[in-house]
């Protein structure tokens, strides 16, 4: 009996999309099921790590408005 050597491979849950993704050598996202679930983690947290909170539109000037005063 020789069986070729196998790593053992197990379904886990992608932390993108919530689906079964195979945790396993041959799946280079893991533990992500895909690489656009991967990109679209890192892409979420870059959009957060990156937002800035603006008061108003840039091209939009509020001040010297006849209307508000
Ligand atoms: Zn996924």
């Amino acid at each position: 009996m020789s069986e070729p050597q196998v790593f053992p491979e197990r379904i886990v849950r992608c932390p993108a999309c919530g689906k079964d993704s195979v945790y396993a050598p041959r799946n280079p996202y893991r533990p992500f099921c895909s690489a656009r679930c991967k990109g679209i983690d890192l892409g979420a947290w870059a959009s957060e790590n990156f937002r800035v909170p603006t008061e108003a539109p840039p091209d939009e000037a509020p001040f010297d408005d006849p209307k508000l005063q």
